[in-house]
């Protein structure tokens, strides 16, 4: 999709940069740049998506991280489809795994139907940020861990300057010319690892609280259908703590291919299990081993599954997430009131992500767009101002 020339406004000749190409920092990237701004996003990691990472492999499609994103809890999603276009419409009409009672479509404010319930791509949730990727084309940067970021500002010209220096393959670059703003869209944990200066001085980030995360291993298995001998309805379980201290040691199991057919061949359940969490997190660590023995008895025990799960003959399917989520506890104010401290001191920079209103896909999105606005009404304020100066 080609980005509309007639976005252009103040901000065009402006440029900011995204740090983090998880779904929050992809989403404000996109959007940015559809609006006429240069953007330059960097990746730690040599792929992007971050906690939304589908596999494609031997005729199964699976996630290692989101499964779904839902469409009651997140009613932005259908300002997406404004907002992503194509990329979003092509991709949604995969699947809505709806419950029983919520098997209607609703009419929205604006009387136009829209459907409830969580969805994913077809190709899983990893479609949304390819597609995202494939829109940012050069601009996005793999393999580009920000180390530092530099404020200046210009007394001549009130213009705000950030600069930014990252490592590929352990070689430090500082591109020019620098950024007019930053979205940081890191977790905080890594935040806490950069350099931060502020006109010449350091910057120092002790403010920043600890934040606690959870461990998490996922693991894909498949079992021939005939081997279940008590195959459950729905589209999951999920083990309560109680069951946790009997016998089964797993936090839940979605149905994968029962929520979504098309993801394993038809004589096949794919299950997708979480083991870990903050019950247990020597658990979410165990050897690909324990972990495989772990759910294989869970499975037993509930779907009366028999003999060895089939993915585990070729390769263990497992993933293992040391920091799956922030834990919004009781500090959780302490982590807002740092995030709204490092805006408040450092102009020109914005938090966005999983760590600011909500854990879920639909509010990383939400909270990358919403930092996107911010910095476009920041830069045509900044812009008024040295067009005054002139
Ligand atoms: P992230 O995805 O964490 O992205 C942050 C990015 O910043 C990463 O790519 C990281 O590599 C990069 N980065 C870090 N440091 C640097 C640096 N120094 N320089 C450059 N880049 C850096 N949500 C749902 O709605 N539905 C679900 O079903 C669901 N299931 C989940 C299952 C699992 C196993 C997990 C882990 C999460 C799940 N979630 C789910 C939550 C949801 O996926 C996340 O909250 C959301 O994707 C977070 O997006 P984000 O952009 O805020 O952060």
């Amino acid at each position: 999709m080609a980005f509309r020339d007639d976005k252009k406004t103040l901000s065009s000749v402006k440029s900011v940069a995204v740090v983090g190409g998880g779904v929050s920092g992809l989403a404000a990237a996109y959007k940015l740049k559809s609006q006429g701004v240069r953007v330059t996003l960097f990746e730690a990691d040599e792929r992007a998506g971050g906690k939304l990472r589908s596999v494609s492999r031997d005729g199964l499609i699976w996630d290692e991280g989101a499964n779904t994103m839902m469409s009651c809890t997140f009613p932005e999603v259908w300002k997406l489809e404004k907002e992503f276009g194509s990329i979003i419409l092509g991709a949604i009409r995969s699947k809505f795994s709806q419950r029983k009672d919520d098997n209607k479509e609703r009419k929205n404010s604006s009387g136009e139907r829209k459907k409830r319930g969580s969805f994913s791509f077809y190709g899983g949730m990893q479609t949304l940020t390819d597609g995202l990727c494939n829109e940012l084309g050069d601009d996005l940067k793999l393999n580009s861990k920000v180390l530092s970021l530099s404020y200046n500002h210009d007394r001549n010209t009130l213009l705000d300057n950030w600069s930014v220096s990252y490592a590929t393959n352990h070689k430090e670059y500082s591109p020019k010319p620098s950024f007019d703003a930053v979205i940081m869209t890191a977790p905080l944990c890594n935040v806490k690892e950069m350099k931060i200066k502020k006109m010449g001085l350091p910057f120092d980030l002790g403010f920043l609280p600890e934040v606690n995360y959870v461990p998490l291993s996922v693991i894909i298995t498949t079992f021939k259908k005939e081997n279940v001998k008590r195959p459950l309805a729905g589209f999951g379980v999920l083990v309560p703590s109680k069951e946790q201290q009997n016998s089964l040691k797993t936090l839940g199991t979605l149905f994968s291919s029962t929520m979504f057919p098309e993801r394993a061949p038809s004589d096949v359940y794919l299950y997708t299990t979480f083991v870990g969490g903050s019950r247990d997190r020597n658990l979410a660590k165990a050897s690909v081993d324990e972990l495989k023995q772990v759910v294989t008895s869970d499975l037993r025990k509930l779907l009366g599954a028999e003999g060895e799960p089939a993915l585990f003959k070729y390769r263990p399917c497992c993933f293992y997430w040391s920091k799956a989520f922030p834990l919004y506890g009781r500090n959780y104010n302490s982590v807002l009131e740092a995030i709204n401290e490092m805006e408040g001191s450092l102009p020109g920079f914005f938090y966005a992500g999983n760590h600011r209103g909500g854990l879920s896909v639909g509010k990383a999105i939400a909270s990358g767009c919403k930092a996107a606005d911010l910095v476009l009404s920041y830069l045509n304020s900044s812009q008024l101002c040295s067009d005054l100066v002139d």
